[in-house]
């Protein structure tokens, strides 16, 4: 299942204005991060692209570009999901970007717009993928970046940012205290701030794209499910504009969060309107662990739009993530971080619950690699098979 051809559109840097989705207040393209207005979320303000879509990011500058996305969507076994299960099952497998995740995608589109833009420098708080895509990006563009952790982030995460130069400042406590402190940063160096939640709208448009490159790699059909492991869910977005972008229409989308950390799908699972932050987040999904204490509106716009294409926002425990995690390496040599598997965890209790159904298609996107947290694989041990020899 190959790509076309990329295709550039002709998307100007001045049609890149901003909308706020909560008062339809608009400006011009400008680094910022919150209406001035009323406080809500901006997104990028975009014509309706021609039938086709475009297959680029189309404002990611030439020398900003390190190759990110097109990524391959793979068909498993289908048992994979379960034994009962006879469907289609697919993974997109965003492992392969440049740093590792699919935060590459989001950091070319907002470290291009920062750099047009004026920026000197950026900071980006990250429960570590967006800060190793951050710290990737900025290393070739040559500028500085500041990339603020929370302490308990995976090592592998951490060494990989070190790596690319960048500063590192590491925050006690959850991610939200890492958000704050960046915000802060921001304000005193005047570095862009290339955090990827919502807060930046040229990132989140860039997500898109996996949506249509998802509908151009199904053959243009529309799959029933799409799993997606979600912490605020600025991807979530992404694959439902990117779908309404080609086919006008949405699979049903299923959110994906650990039961360790679950503010949306606790909100869904009550029937409620607005996501509340969640108190003590604790799991080894690391990617999805964002308690969103300071900005639960992210979650009820991510809550809205599941709703909206009629799928579910589901907590899976951290023991059925690990386990698709190894089912991942070990059956489809697939090697992902314990974030990345929570969508076929999720989808997997889905299905035995009787949500998907046994002839449905479904996608998972496995989200970032496995050499980000290797320790979540330290424990699991080899298996010696009867053919292996001594060393
Ligand atoms: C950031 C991240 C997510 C969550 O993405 P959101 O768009 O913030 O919901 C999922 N998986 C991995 C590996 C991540 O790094
Ligand atoms: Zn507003």
């Amino acid at each position: 299942m190959t790509l076309a051809a990329p295709l550039r559109t002709e998307t100007k840097p001045q049609d890149l204005g901003l909308r706020c989705i909560a008062c339809d207040a608009t400006l011009a393209p400008t680094l910022v991060y919150r209406c001035p207005d009323c406080g809500g979320i901006l997104e990028v303000v975009r014509q309706k692209p021609e039938s086709r879509g475009w297959l680029r990011a189309d404002f990611v500058a030439d020398d900003i570009t390190l190759g990110e996305g097109g990524t391959p969507l793979r068909e498993l076994r289908s048992d994979l999901l379960h034994a009962g299960f006879k469907g289609r099952l697919l993974v997109k497998d965003e492992t392969r970007n440049p740093s590792g995740s699919f935060k590459d995608r989001l950091v070319a589109a907002s470290l291009s717009r920062a750099i047009a833009l004026g920026a000197t420098g950026i900071v980006s708080a990250s429960s570590g993928n967006a800060g190793a895509a951050a710290a990737c990006y900025a290393a070739n563009a040559g500028i500085p970046a500041i990339i603020v952790c929370p302490d308990a982030t995976p090592r592998g995460k951490l060494a990989q940012i070190a790596a690319y130069g960048a500063g590192l400042e590491q925050v006690p406590g959850h991610y939200g205290n890492s958000f704050e402190h960046a915000k802060r940063l921001c304000a005193e160096t005047g570095y862009a701030n290339l955090t990827a939640t919502y807060l930046n709208p040229y990132g989140v448009d860039a997500l898109r794209l996996v949506g249509q490159e998802l509908h151009e790699q199904m053959g243009r059909i529309v799959p029933d499910w799409i799993a997606i492991p979600t912490s605020s869910g600025p991807l979530v977005k992404g694959v439902f504009q990117g779908f309404m972008d080609r086919a006008g229409e949405v699979p049903r989308l299923i959110a994906a969060q650990s039961e360790g950390c679950a503010p949306i799908a606790r909100a869904f699972k009550d029937g409620k309107i607005d996501v509340a932050g969640w108190e003590n987040p604790n799991t080894i999904a690391s990617g999805i662990s964002d308690p969103l204490q300071a900005y639960p509106e992210e979650g009820s716009l991510t809550l809205s739009l599941v709703r909206a294409s009629k799928g579910v926002a589901y907590a899976v425990g951290d023991e059925r993530i690990r386990e698709a995690m190894i089912d991942l390496a070990r059956k489809a040599g697939l090697f992902c971080e314990p974030t990345a598997a929570a969508s076929l965890a999720a989808a997997r209790d889905l299905f035995m619950n009787g949500t998907i159904g046994s002839t449905d298609t479904v996608v998972c996107i496995v989200t970032g690699h496995g050499f980000k947290d290797f320790a979540a694989h330290e424990g699991v041990g080899h298996s010696i098979h009867r053919g292996s020899r001594p060393l």
